[in-house]
C-alpha cells in the first residue's frame, strides 16, 4: 500500500447534517430518551444516515465499562442502571421513523453479573414483538455460552461482533479485557448456532496488509459471512492517532481479497462502519453474493466506489447491478442537489435502468423530478459505475 500524508484526505468527507428526515430523527431520539452510537462514537456518517431517516440504536446506558484507545463512547468503572422500558421505547421510535431494519448496539456492562446480556435480549425481543416484522442486528460485546444464548434466543437476523483490528495490534487498541482470540469465540459461537454473522476491521492504525488479509481468513475460519472494512478516524487528541489513510484504491483492493475468500457481503471504504447500509448488506449476504457474485450470475453484485469522473466532485456511490441492469444506486458526496428528497426519488427511479442508459437516464430523471444539481452528472456517475464493475466504457455518455 502507497503511504500517503496525514492531512485528512479529501475522500473522507462526511455529508453534511440537515434536511426534514435528520430533524425527524433527532426529535423522535430525544424526546424517547434514547441513545445512539452515531452520536456517542462521533460517528462520521451521521449527515448520510440520519438524512435518510436511519440510526443504530445503543443500548445498556451511554457509560462503557471498558476503555478502547479508538472509541469516542464515555467510560466507567460502572455503567448507568438499566432502564426498563428501553426496548419498547426503541421499538416505538423505529415504528415511528418506519425502520424495517434495527441495529441494536451496547456498551460494554462488566459490572453486571450477566454483562447486559438479558436486558440486550429483552430489547431485541420488544422490537421484534412490536408488530413491524422489523429485522434486528445485535452487535453485541464479546459474549459468549450463556450470554449469547439469551441473545440468539431473542430472534435476532444478524449478529455483529467486532474485532476492530488486526491481531498484533489487540492490546494496544483495544481494552485489555477484550481480545482476538475473545472476540473470533464470540463470532464462531453465533455462525455454529446458524446466525449471520458480520465484524469490522478499522484500518490505518498501524496493521500491514498481510496481517489485514490473515484476520480475513481467521474471520472467515470462525464462519463470519459479512465483512466491514472502514479507515480508522481519531476522535479526539486523546485516542490513538491515525498512522495512515488508505486511498480508495486501497479500499478496493482489500474488499476484492475479502469477496475472494468467500465472505457474503463486504463493504470496504473509508467512511464504512459496522451498521453503515447494514439492512443492505444483509439483504447482499443472503442472496448469497459471494467471491464472484456478479451480473452474469443472476445475483446483483453491490459495488462500492469513490471518485472524481469528469464533470463532478467527489462522488461516493454504492450499487447493485444484475444482468446488466441497476437494481439500487446511492450517490452521496461533496455535490448540491436540492431538493433533496428530489434528489432521492431519482435515485430510487434508477432501478430498473439498463447500464447502458445509466448515464442519460440519470440526467433526464434530474430534469423530470426538477432537481438543482451542481457536481454531479450522469455522464460521471455512469463512468464511475462502469469503472467499479470493471468496464471502462461509460455507457450512456455519448
Ligand atoms: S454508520 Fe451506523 S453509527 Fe454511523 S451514523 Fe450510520 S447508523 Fe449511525
Amino acid at each position: 500500500m502507497d503511504s500517503l500524508p496525514l492531512t485528512k484526505p479529501d475522500w473522507i468527507r462526511a455529508r453534511l447534517p440537515g434536511g426534514e428526515a435528520w430533524k425527524k430523527v433527532g426529535a423522535v431520539l430525544a424526546r424517547r430518551g434514547l441513545s445512539t452510537v452515531c452520536d456517542e462514537a462521533h460517528c462520521p456518517n451521521k449527515g448520510e444516515c440520519w438524512g435518510r431517516g436511519t440510526a443504530t440504536f445503543m443500548i445498556l446506558g451511554d457509560l462503557c465499562t471498558r476503555a478502547c484507545a479508538f472509541c469516542a463512547v464515555a467510560t466507567a468503572r460502572k455503567g448507568r442502571p438499566l432502564r426498563e422500558e428501553e426496548g419498547e421505547e426503541i421499538a416505538a421510535a423505529a415504528a415511528e421513523l418506519g425502520l424495517d431494519y434495527v441495529v441494536l448496539t451496547s456498551v460494554d456492562r462488566d459490572d453486571l453479573p450477566d454483562r447486559g446480556a438479558l436486558h440486550f435480549a429483552r430489547c431485541i425481543r420488544a422490537v421484534k414483538t412490536a408488530g413491524r416484522g422489523a429485522a434486528v442486528e445485535a452487535l453485541i460485546p464479546d459474549y459468549h455460552g450463556e450470554e449469547l444464548t439469551a441473545v440468539i434466543r431473542a430472534g435476532p437476523e444478524v449478529i455483529a461482533h467486532n474485532v476492530e483490528t488486526v491481531r498484533s495490534l489487540q492490546a494496544a487498541v483495544r481494552d485489555r479485557r477484550a481480545d482476538f482470540d475473545k472476540s473470533l469465540r464470540t463470532l464462531r459461537e453465533a455462525a455454529e448456532a446458524g446466525l449471520l454473522t458480520k465484524s469490522s476491521i478499522l484500518l490505518g492504525l498501524g496493521e500491514t496488509e498481510e496481517e489485514v488479509l490473515s484476520a480475513m481468513d481467521e474471520l472467515r475460519r470462525a464462519g463470519t459471512a459479512i465483512l466491514v472494512l472502514g479507515q480508522y478516524l481519531r476522535p479526539s487528541p486523546r485516542h490513538l492517532p491515525v498512522v495512515r489513510y488508505l486511498s480508495p484504491e486501497d479500499f478496493s483492493r482489500l474488499g476484492e481479497a475479502a469477496l475472494s475468500r468467500g465472505f457474503s457481503s463486504v463493504i470496504s471504504s473509508p467512511l464504512a462502519r459496522t451498521s453503515y447500509h447494514a439492512r443492505e448488506k444483509l439483504v447482499d449476504a443472503r442472496a448469497g453474493n459471494a467471491v464472484s457474485g456478479g451480473a452474469g450470475r443472476g445475483n446483483p453484485r453491490r459495488v462500492e466506489t469513490m471518485g472524481r469522473p469528469p464533470g463532478c466532485k467527489l462522488i461516493r456511490l454504492s450499487a447493485a447491478v444484475e444482468g446488466g441492469i441497476i437494481r439500487s444506486l446511492s450517490i452521496r458526496g461533496d455535490f448540491f442537489a436540492s431538493p433533496e428528497a428530489a434528489f432521492d426519488r431519482v435515485e430510487a427511479r434508477m432501478a430498473g435502468t439498463a447500464l447502458a442508459e445509466a448515464g442519460r437516464t440519470f440526467d433526464s430523471l434530474l430534469a423530470e423530478e426538477g432537481v438543482q444539481a451542481f457536481g454531479v452528472s450522469g455522464a460521471g456517475v455512469a463512468e464511475l459505475l462502469m469503472a467499479a464493475l470493471g468496464d471502462n466504457t461509460p455507457p450512456g455518455t455519448s
